[in-house]
């Protein structure tokens, strides 16, 4: 690590959440684990082996190249690809066992150009997110007839996704139920197998429902999807990201502070450099307006993030020094995670460092969640995860 600035993913963190989830589930309610974008920042394989730690059977992906990259690095259990897939990446689904979502682009199915290996369709309906899927029940049996019809693929999965599933009893979500439920009925009436039936993010998930699988992802990541409800399971954040200061200086008071000069200091003031910016995914609109940990006290950013760095007003915390940590959301940093110190160690040494001295489990009383950061930053948990970019190291404990 030649830089100051890294992430620390707690796998260990993901299977206890992963384990969580599924001792909340009926036995026989199969946990499908979203490792989209990258585990939402984290590292699509290593959450997917650590998901499997904790009892996950099957994957969630956007698009066919994450499931691909999931089976180079050995990963074997089923994955489906929830987003839109290309006709000629059918193909490829099916050489690498990958169900796919159908898609309307298509165009009728009986002339798609036969596959060398049988594919897994599933079949989503649209009962009210307005996004993907067939609206009725006519148009579902349609194209279920149609995938039945050939003998390269196969009718695996019918399911919806709800849109208020964080909310608790939703008439929403219940209007979307009764839909799915629907359809599901005109299916058994037209005589057809049902195939595996899903409906549940993380929050349908904690609300129970179940049918045959539920694909969680934010909740193994350790986040609720509604902090603001008590879903009476103790989940522990992955994700924790660190930075060390580059330079304590002091700014006179009159003085202003970064591009545009948007922060004028009105009294004399001490200001650590932060080497973190919108170029790693840490969001441009916490200019003026977030918070690092330093100190386990609150440092205000002051100025505009750059690209690269930022900076951070420590006038009212005694002693800060360059080289020292910043916690900029997760559990906060031991102090001897210094610049000096990392400067001194192998890479490996450094691992062994942050291994042996992170503090596990829980939020300090002090520091940060990424919640909190989110909001800051007018939006949610899921988006700055999936923000962090790939220049900053992920170090996985
Ligand atoms: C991302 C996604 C999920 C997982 O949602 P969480 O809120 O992170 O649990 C489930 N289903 C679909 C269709 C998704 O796109």
């Amino acid at each position: 690590m030649f830089r100051y600035t890294f992430a620390v993913i707690d796998k260990g963190a993901i299977a206890h959440n992963v384990d969580a989830i599924r001792r909340r589930l009926a036995p026989t309610t199969k946990l499908m684990i979203a490792v989209k974008a990258n585990g939402y920042g984290h590292g699509a394989v290593e959450v997917a082996k650590s998901a499997i730690r904790g009892g996950a059977v099957a994957f969630a992906v956007a698009i066919i190249e994450e499931g691909v990259e999931l089976r180079a690095a050995g990963i074997e259990r089923p994955i489906l690809v929830l987003g839109a897939v290309t006709a000629p990446g059918l193909a490829v689904a099916a050489r690498e066992k990958l169900a796919v979502t159908y898609t309307d682009t298509w165009g009728d199915i009986a002339n798609i150009p036969v596959l060398q290996n049988p594919v897994q369709v599933h079949v989503k309906v649209d009962t009210g997110m307005n996004r993907l899927g067939l609206r009725t029940g006519e148009a579902v049996l349609r194209v279920v007839r149609a995938i039945l019809h050939r003998p390269d693929m196969h009718f695996a999965g019918l399911y919806t996704h709800l849109a208020c599933a964080d909310e608790p009893n939703s008439p929403h979500t219940q209007r979307q139920i009764k839909r799915f439920d629907a359809v599901v009925r005109a299916l058994v009436q037209a005589g057809i197998e049902l195939p595996c039936l899903h409906v549940a993010n993380s929050g349908g998930a904690l609300q129970d429902y179940q049918y045959q699988m539920v694909r969680v992802g934010i909740s193994a990541y350790g986040y609720s999807p509604n902090p603001e409800i008590d879903f009476a399971l103790v989940l522990y954040p992955a994700l924790h990201l660190y930075s060390m200061i580059t330079r304590v200086a002091a700014v006179p008071a009159g003085e202003v502070i970064g591009y545009g000069a948007t922060y004028k200091a009105d009294r004399p003031l001490r200001v650590a450099t932060i080497p973190v910016g919108y170029a790693d995914g840490y969001p441009r609109v916490l200019s003026n307006r977030g918070y690092v940990i330093i100190h386990g006290q609150r440092a205000p950013i002051v100025g505009r993030i750059c690209m690269d760095q930022f900076m951070v007003d420590v006038t009212d915390i005694p002693g800060v020094q360059s080289g020292e940590v910043a916690t900029l959301y997760g559990n906060e940093a031991p102090a001897d995670w210094t610049a000096a110190a990392f400067d001194e160690r192998s890479h490996t040494s450094q691992i062994q460092l942050i291994s042996e001295t992170f503090i596990r489990h829980g939020i300090g009383v002090n520091t940060l969640s990424l919640h909190e950061v989110a909001k800051l930053a007018n939006t949610i948990s899921y988006e700055l995860m999936c923000a962090i970019s790939s220049r900053v190291p992920r170090i996985y404990l």
